[in-house]
């Protein structure tokens, strides 16, 4: 197998050696090699720490810190590839950028423990030679039960006890039997995951001219990185394609030429439970599934895919922005669908942005990546604008389609009655879209029956007991939660501050309760709720976008969870319930967000024969947002934005890294903010601005303080924060997170 470009590998012999541990330790210990053993940097090794066996990586040479005479012998080494080099860079980089330790990054991609275990193995039988003609065999019994053993093995795999006896419709213990008496061998099975590989030749869909021209730019780069040494296999591009032009399908043909050069492929998508049409197209074109990695997998599942991604067997690997650490050996390119999609940002634990960290990884590797969108986030349009990055664009739908009209209801002038979230233009919209056969989508991008409960009486509104939120009611489970911790109970019948019964109210819509409306005013159409809480698992998900896709359900209602991806032929017009939503709040990147959801959500209208049109219900239709969406001028609308943000000094063309103190007495919170804010850095072109007690102040039980430090471009943002933290003392469980980039202002 071509692998890709390393440097050969530093080894190890009866010397000192530094090994990293996926714990959040401050950096890596040094061990012995013992005489027997040879070691590797990358290698997985076993090591005593304390009274534990840990595994962890050989990370280097040892450093000269620890007496030689306290050094402990590595234990032994697995067998388990090596972790390949571009990650060890990969980890050690987002380490320093989030100001993490890096056995903490490690730990994302030594995330499954039981997969460094020998494979696990079972028991299976066969037949022994001869045992079909036993018969003759006065020693041995021959019983019916016995002969349907062998006529179940005749031709097949073996198999294990159970199953076989299963098939034979017989006992256990005549199989075991049988073995005792030599007429079965038994042979041993490794655990393994069933996976066609992805032919890279399988036939393809024809491309159109400006697809074919995108198509053949991509895999022109990866070809460049396959023949080429050194730096110049390195290319970000991005893929700048309406909804509905196919970027998919340009994008296989790169993957197509990676798989043909044998080399691994990671595409990364948002939201990757509910890609099933994702994963039907792939299937598609490459006549076999992808590996998957998110949260729903089995543990076994995870296991096996971790397995086959470090043994290098697994080709295309599809996944949530977890994915980015997998042990690939021998990745050759990488795909970021939905680039501008926050999800990809974890602001918990190692704060990351996997999208800028896989754009890292591609340059340490050497390797190709496409940044796929057609919203493109503005740090990435900055980066094409100033040549950092490629663009390739695709200004028109496949198959001729056209993109749908966008109009905006001015709310403040419509005729609303009360209690009701449709104007009547929508809905005679909806009456139109219906007679003619055709399918409709309301976006509300909440969940739940309603936001705020509160009392008619008193005016008390239901709060989280843990958290600085209202809890939201979910009529169809009846409960009220709280979406930041989780907390949920069963509605009380009387208002908890003034005990008079059946005064609560249930205050403004969430998608629930649109439905409820929709219900009354068409009777006659079949409507579905589509939003995380609705649907169990990815298996209903799944159901829902069928019944979408075989026109069982007129109107879907839901919330961002359906806004991208998906591909309904006879969804002609999409409603957007409250188009100001997300403006709201008024973080960094609000406009920027709103424009590219509602964007998104627009893009699902129309997109084969019949035309498509958006309403947009807002009461700032001059807002820029809602002009930009209108009038189509996404270019405009994203330059005005950079130069905003270019004038504040905010990123992409200055730096921002949140402090968030947090503490179970609100005391102790508050005297470390301050501390930090007194100690602050005095730089030229560094602010900081706070302390202030955090907008979400409570979560789960713990009290929030924030202070954000906005910096020039240029500046060392690392060694600014390393200093200042040094100058603070911070006990008791009071803990001071930092969010490089952050993207939640909460
Ligand atoms: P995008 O991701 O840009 O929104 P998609 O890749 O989802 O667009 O393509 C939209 C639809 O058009 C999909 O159903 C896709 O299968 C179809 N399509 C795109 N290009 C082609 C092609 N060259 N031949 C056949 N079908 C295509
Ligand atoms: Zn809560």
């Amino acid at each position: 197998m071509p692998s890709s470009h390393t440097t050969p590998r530093q080894t190890y012999q009866n010397e000192k050696v530094s090994v990293l541990l996926p714990l959040p330790l401050a950096g890596a210990y040094d061990y012995r090699v013992p005489p027997d053993l040879s070691v590797a940097v990358g290698d997985f090794v076993s090591v005593p720490l304390g009274k534990r066996d840990l595994k962890g990586i050989v990370w280097g040479g040892g450093s000269n810190e620890v007496d030689d005479k306290k050094l402990k012998n590595i234990n032994g080494l697995l067998e388990i590839p090596p972790l390949s080099e571009d990650l060890r860079k990969l980890i050690d980089w987002t380490a320093s950028y989030t100001l993490n330790p890096p056995g903490a990054v490690l730990r994302m991609s030594m995330s499954v423990p039981s997969a460094l275990e020998p494979p696990k193995t079972r028991t299976a039988y066969l037949p022994e030679v001869g045992a079909a003609n036993a018969d003759s065999d006065s020693r041995i019994r021959m019983t019916e039960a016995r002969r349907r053993v062998l006529d179940v093995l005749a031709d097949g795999p073996p198999q294990v006890a159970a199953e076989l006896a299963r098939s034979a419709g017989v006992s256990a213990s005549v199989v075991r039997s049988m073995a005792d008496v030599g007429l079965l061998k038994s042979v041993t099975l490794e655990e393994q995951i069933d996976f066609d590989k992805p032919d890279w030749n399988h036939p393809r869909p024809i491309l159109s001219p400006s697809q074919a021209e995108a198509a053949t730019a991509l895999v022109d780069a990866v070809e460049r990185s396959v023949d080429t040494e050194g730096d110049a296999g390195f290319s970000v591009t991005l893929l700048d394609g309406v909804t509905g032009s196919g970027k998919t399908e340009v994008y296989f043909e790169a993957i197509a030429a990676t798989i043909a050069a044998g080399r691994q492929v990671l595409v990364m998508l948002p939201e990757i439970a509910l890609t099933t049409q994702w994963l039907k197209r792939f299937t598609e074109r490459f006549g076999a599934r992808p590996l998957e990695w998110h949260s729903d997998l089995t543990g076994a599942e995870r296991r096996l895919t971790w397995r086959a991604i470090v043994s290098g067997e697994a080709s295309v690997v599809v996944g949530a922005r977890s994915a980015l650490f997998l042990p690939f050996p021998n990745l050759g390119l990488t795909v970021v669908d939905e680039e501008h999609d926050s999800s990809f940002k974890q602001d918990e634990g190692v704060c990351y942005n996997a999208r800028d960290m896989a754009v890292v990884r591609a340059q340490l590797g050497r390797n190709p990546i496409i940044l796929s969108s057609a919203t493109p986030s503005l740090e990435t349009f900055v980066n094409v604008q100033s040549g950092r990055y490629q663009s390739l664009s695709l200004p028109e739908r496949h198959g001729g389609a056209s993109l749908p009209e966008i109009a905006a209801i001015d709310m403040r002038i419509e005729p609303m009655e009360s209690q009701s979230w449709l104007a009547p233009a929508l809905q005679e919209a909806i009456a139109q879209s219906l007679a003619a056969g055709e399918q409709v989508m309301l976006f509300l991008n909440r969940r739940g029956y309603a936001p705020l409960t509160l009392c008619r009486h008193c005016g008390h509104r239901l709060q989280c007991p843990n958290c600085t939120s209202w809890l939201v009611e979910h009529r169809l489970q009846r409960k009220l939660s709280c979406h930041h911790c989780g907390f949920s109970m069963t509605p009380p019948e009387e208002c908890p501050e003034c005990e008079k019964p059946e005064t609560l109210a249930a205050c403004g819509p969430g998608v629930e309760r649109l439905a409820e409306e929709v219900a009354e005013r068409f009777p006659q159409a079949h409507c579905e709720i589509m939003a995380s809480d609705t649907m169990q698992s990815p298996v209903s998900a799944a159901a829902l976008v069928r019944d979408m896709q075989n026109r069982e359900i007129d109107i879907l209602i839901g919330t961002q969870i359906m806004a991208k991806g998906h591909h309904f032929p006879y969804l002609t017009l999409v409603g957007v319930v409250d188009a100001d939503l997300g403006l709201a709040g008024g973080d960094l990147r609000a406009a920027e967000r709103t424009f590219q959801l509602l964007h998104q959500v627009s893009g699902r209208a129309g997109r084969a024969e019949r035309p498509g049109r958006v309403m947009l219900q807002t009461y700032r239709p001059e807002d820029p947002v809602m002009e930009a969406l209108v009038s189509g001028t996404r270019d405009q609308f994203l330059m005005a934005e950079a130069e905003e943000r270019e004038r504040h000094g905010m990123p992409p063309y200055g730096r921002l890294a949140a402090l968030i103190i947090s503490g179970n007495e609100y005391d102790e919170v508050e005297r470390v903010a301050r501390n930090l804010a007194r100690n602050c850095p005095v730089e030229d072109g560094v602010t900081v601005l706070g302390p202030a007690p955090a907008p979400l102040s409570i979560l789960r039980g713990r009290h929030r303080w924030r202070l954000l430090l906005k910096a020039r471009r240029n500046s060392n943002v690392r060694a600014i924060l390393r200093q200042w933290l040094t100058r603070v003392r911070i006990r008791g469980n009071v803990r001071v997170q930092i969010d490089v980039d952050p993207y939640s202002f909460l």
